[in-house]
């Protein structure tokens, strides 16, 4: 479902997650973001990719190698893959995927494409290295912390940051990678929204926003959220670990695993 449209930007919500996808278009190329999840939801993208592309090359870009992002990889198999360097050399590519296949199974998902853990043909591996194709400019960052393997989009001129697994309007910080990282991402974040004129930010799940105020709120939101666990943790406050748990939205056997992981990175970086 398109959920924001706007100056070459078409943002796609899935049912699940609140899974952001992707769509831009410059005068150069098409660049699609994580096209995922339920097979009419990636068929909807293609569509909209299809009615746009006008012969121009097809981009994808993946923000991170977790399996909600890379489900629709096969969808457009004539796009030049961009990916992190850490993505490349994911050390758990096989979970991933076998985290694909169980959901399409569980739940009798058929997909008219194969799945793979996707293959990078442009690799990421620095802040600021950028490709530029005609007069449009893209600009990555890492972005570890969520996952080992993040990846920040900066795309000029028309000022769109996606930023994957992070700056959600609702979802708190996930630690599957590191806290450390986690937080120095944030900084990083500060970083690029004072550096660069930010039209518009997409997060992995939930709402686009065009606001700096919110921009700036969503970091904000991460870093309290993250220090304030990180005290309670280190200081071993269980009241306060729990209450922490308990801001979470959409409690769930999800949440519920994801805070337990988050404590035992704390645990292990702060202690
Ligand atoms: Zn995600």
């Amino acid at each position: 479902m398109i959920i924001f449209q706007k100056d070459g930007l078409t943002v796609f919500q899935s049912a699940l997650w609140k899974t952001t996808s992707s769509v831009i278009e410059t005068n150069d190329l098409i660049l699609v973001v994580d096209p995922t999840w339920l097979p009419h939801e990636v068929q909807e993208i293609q569509q909209h990719v299809e009615h746009i592309r006008n012969g121009k090359d097809l981009y994808l870009l993946f923000t991170h190698g977790d399996f909600d992002h890379i489900i629709g990889y096969h969808a457009f198999p004539d796009a030049k893959v961009i990916g992190s360097k850490g993505m490349q050399e994911h050390p758990r590519k096989q979970y991933k995927l076998d985290l694909i296949q169980s959901f399409d199974n569980e739940y009798y998902v058929e997909r008219p494409y194969a799945i793979e853990f996707p293959t990078i043909d442009i690799v990421i591996e620095k802040d600021g290295q950028q490709l530029v194709l005609g007069d449009t400019t893209i600009t990555f960052y890492l972005s570890p912390g969520h996952t080992h393997d993040g990846l920040f989009t900066f795309i000029e001129p028309l000022g769109i940051w996606i930023t994957g697994d992070y700056l959600s309007d609702f979802e708190l910080p996930y630690l599957f990678d590191s806290a450390k990282a986690y937080l120095e991402t944030l900084q990083k974040s500060f970083m690029i929204l004072n550096k660069y004129h930010v039209e518009v930010l997409v997060p992995g799940h939930g709402q686009a926003t065009e606001s700096k105020e919110e921009m700036e709120r969503r970091i904000d939101l991460a870093k309290d959220y993250l220090e304030r666990l990180i005290n309670a943790v280190s200081k071993e406050d269980a009241e306060a670990v729990l209450g922490l748990k308990k801001e979470m939205s959409f409690p769930s056997n999800f949440t519920k695993e994801c805070h337990e992981e988050n404590v035992a990175i704390i645990k292990r970086e702060y202690s």
